[in-house]
């Protein structure tokens, strides 16, 4: 079943993001592991959308399978997802590293803490919004979720077939998006299959 092995792979991966979030701030060099992900979620962008938040993003992997369980699924809040704001979070946090970086160049060390910094803010920030509303709550506003989300628009698309769907909403319950793939297809769809699996009619399709 995919969302079972979905599920354990993201749980693993989770479990290495931690190691890593400690471990990078006793070998900064680590941080390097930051830029090396954005670069290839982007890649990943260009054929398949944002499928790099599905279960290949550690951070992604850490929130749906642990902070998941302790956050009150609230809906998440329009907000966060209008594309304005993503374009904001994006400029300010691309402009502060870029700054950083240059700061310190060309010592890797001192480089590294510049990433692992960002990193451990931003996974911070992202609790603290998974135990207001959602774990995936942060996906929304994420530099490499939104670059994924504009470089990989109509990539690897949902298929959705209305003459089979009976409206029963399995689907839209279990997005960990939560997007409503019975009604209009998102760039923001992590092409996780999860929505696929649990329609009874097979009326969406990847
Ligand atoms: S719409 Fe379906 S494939 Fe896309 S993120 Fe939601 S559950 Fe996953
Ligand atoms: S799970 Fe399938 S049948 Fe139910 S609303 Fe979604 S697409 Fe329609």
């Amino acid at each position: 079943m995919v969302v079972i092995k979905r599920f354990k792979k993201q749980a693993i991966i989770g479990f290495i993001f931690l190691i890593f979030l400690i471990a990078g701030w006793f070998y900064p060099i680590i941080g390097f592991m930051v830029p090396a992900c954005m670069l290839f979620g982007i890649g990943v962008a260009f054929l398949k959308g944002r499928k790099w938040c599905d279960w290949y993003c550690p951070r992604g992997c850490f929130y749906d399978s642990m902070l998941k369980f302790a956050s009150p699924q609230r809906k998440i809040p329009d907000f966060f997802k209008k594309m304005p704001l993503r374009l904001v979070i994006l400029s300010f946090l691309i402009t502060v590293m870029t700054l950083q970086i240059i700061r310190h160049w060309p010592n890797p060390f001192e480089i590294g803490k510049v990433f692992m910094t960002i990193l451990t803010a931003t996974t911070v920030i992202g609790v603290i919004l998974g135990l207001i509303f959602h774990q995936r709550n942060w996906c929304y506003l994420c530099p490499v979720g939104t670059m994924t989300n504009l470089f990989g628009k109509n990539k690897y698309p949902l298929k959705f077939n209305s003459d089979n769907c009976v409206n029963c909403k399995l689907c839209v319950k279990t997005c960990p998006m939560q997007l409503e793939p019975n009604v209009t297809l998102s760039d923001d769809c992590l092409k996780c299959g999860t929505c696929v699996d649990v329609c009874p009619k097979k009326a969406l399709d990847l």
